[in-house]
């Protein structure tokens, strides 16, 4: 059993599978060099998967009866090292869930020829996801582009049987003992990276720490259609982290909040309709793979975008969380100092960037993959090319969001922002929006310089949003909108 983006024993669809088939199962993991080495030698994902792992060799041991039972965990290159070890261990079959990511594909695509050539079998299944690949068509049997139908469609075709929970815990005593030949599990250090903040952020990996995180939500899901767009408030699930990695089953998920909706309770309606955005953005990845690194829609890839010694140094600023506007500084200091960025946050930090700041989607989708525990390649690409207009069921160029006025709304008394901007802790609420404005009207407080405490805005706002609609001008028609011509948000 070949875990990746799925590192629970429970509810897990290839191992209930190999363990229903085979006398004897051996699970291993690749930290696989071709993904780890370009990385920084400090990642918190990196420090995650280490923690996963050895929560799940634990739980091996824990659950099966043979002596020595255990994972085998190797730091190598993963076509190698699989047909390395299913030689050396002569199985049969290779068993994974899949992993819908282009490079991923190509990866499973030479592992599957390799074993082939020494008459072992590789066997995949779904597991990621609720539907998949061309599991959720149109009526013309054609891949939706539209969110709100897809859910629709979705939902449809939805049923019990989609979410019933994996048999991965049966048979125990068919886990094998770890060979002798197997190395101790590998840690940070032996691996070639150091230690994040990761521990300071009270954050558990693996299955215990995703229960406890998804027994907490259950009892706040009720509220999350009130709650989710505040970041201030303890409103969402927390959870992406571990959906990515796979320490939870996303059928448990979906089965409660299905059912829970089901019951009148709107909470758990949009909850489910988040994880039905997961979904889509799986399948536009799938159908549509040259998203990674081109706009959905062809048009917007002629848009210009600033480059050069300015744009960089605006880039820097929206990096550090020093553009002067301090909504946006303080998602970007949230996603830096913890790895985690707040939904609406999302949004209005990779609006502020394109069409604020004029820089290609592109570089901040690279930023955030860098930096997101949670990153994945499809919601990442999709949000950021929701917010950049080029995706398929894109926020309209022309809705430009205003830094100032989504502060108001979602962070009114700016407790989030006096979080990650203690230089404005001294300002009254109503001056957190937009001090520079405040400052001219009344003076700023006692001791507190904007410009020298706290950046002056980086661009004016009202001058941005026009040279946005002047360089969109490129973009000849919105080819693909809702049927109610109202773009969800996602
Ligand atoms: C620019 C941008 C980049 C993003 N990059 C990522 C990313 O790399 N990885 C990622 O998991 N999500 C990404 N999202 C989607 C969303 O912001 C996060 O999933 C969410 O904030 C994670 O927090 P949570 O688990 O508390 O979410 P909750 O609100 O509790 O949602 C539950 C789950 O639903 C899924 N989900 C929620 N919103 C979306 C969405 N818009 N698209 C796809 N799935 C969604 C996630 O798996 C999430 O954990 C991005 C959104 C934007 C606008």
């Amino acid at each position: 059993m070949w875990f990746r983006r799925d590192l629970r024993l429970q509810d897990n669809r290839a191992l209930a599978q190999a363990l229903a088939q085979c006398h004897e199962v051996q699970g291993i993991f690749v930290l696989d060099q071709d993904i780890l080495t370009p990385l920084p030698r400090a990642d918190r994902r990196v420090e995650f998967i280490v923690e996963s792992l050895a929560a799940l060799d634990a739980g091996i041991r824990a659950h099966a009866p043979t002596p020595g039972a255990g994972l085998i965990v190797e730091h190598a290159r993963a076509v190698e090292c699989i047909v390395k070890w299913a030689r050396a261990l002569k199985v049969e079959v290779v068993y994974a869930n899949h992993d819908d990511e282009p490079a991923s594909l190509l990866r499973d695509s030479r592992v599957k020829k390799a074993l082939a050539e020494f008459g072992i079998a590789f066997s995949t299944f779904k597991d990621h996801v609720i539907f998949e690949r061309s599991e959720v068509l149109s009526l013309s049997q054609s891949p939706f582009m539209v969110f709100t139908p897809y859910k629709n469609a979705w939902l449809k075709k939805f049923t019990p049987h989609d979410v019933v929970a994996q048999k991965s815990t049966a048979h125990p005593e068919r886990w094998a003992a770890r060979p002798p030949q197997a190395k101790a599990l590998p840690n940070l250090k032996s691996i070639g990276f150091e230690a994040t903040n990761w521990s300071s952020l009270g954050l558990e990996a693996g299955h215990a720490g995703a229960r406890a995180l998804w027994l907490d939500f259950k009892k706040r899901m009720p509220k999350y259609k009130a709650a989710r767009d505040y970041p201030a408030i303890k409103g969402a699930s927390y959870l992406s982290v571990h959906l990515r990695f796979g320490t939870l089953s996303i059928r448990e998920l979906v089965k409660h909040a299905h059912a829970q909706s089901l019951t009148g309770c709107e909470g758990s309606a949009v909850w489910l309709s988040e994880l039905i955005w997961r979904d889509f953005y799986h399948q536009i990845m799938h159908h549509h793979p040259r998203v990674v690194g081109q706009s959905f829609k062809p048009d917007y890839d002629l848009i210009e975008w600033e480059t050069g010694a300015a744009a960089q140094q605006l880039f820097t600023a929206w990096c550090e969380g020093q553009t002067g506007y301090p909504l946006v500084d303080a998602a970007m200091r949230q996603l830096n100092q913890t790895g985690y960025m707040h939904n609406r946050l999302r949004m209005v930090a990779a609006s502020f960037l394109v069409k604020d700041l004029g820089i290609d989607w592109r570089q901040g989708e690279a930023y955030f993959a860098q930096h997101l525990n949670d990153f994945d390649l499809a919601a990442n690409n999709g949000g950021w090319q929701w917010a950049s207009s080029s995706g398929c069921d894109a926020q309209p160029y022309f809705r430009i969001f205003n830094p100032t006025t989504q502060s108001e709304k979602f962070d009114p008394q700016g407790q989030f922002i006096r979080r990650y901007v203690p230089e404005l802790a001294a300002w009254p609420d109503e001056a957190l929006h937009a001090p520079w404005v405040y400052e001219q009207k009344k003076s700023a407080p006692v001791g507190s310089v904007l410009g020298r405490d706290y950046p002056r805005p980086i661009v004016d706002h009202a001058a941005a949003r026009q040279k946005t609609l002047w360089r969109y001008g490129v973009v000849k028609s919105q080819k693909i909108s809702a049927p109610d011509g109202k773009n969800a948000e996602p």
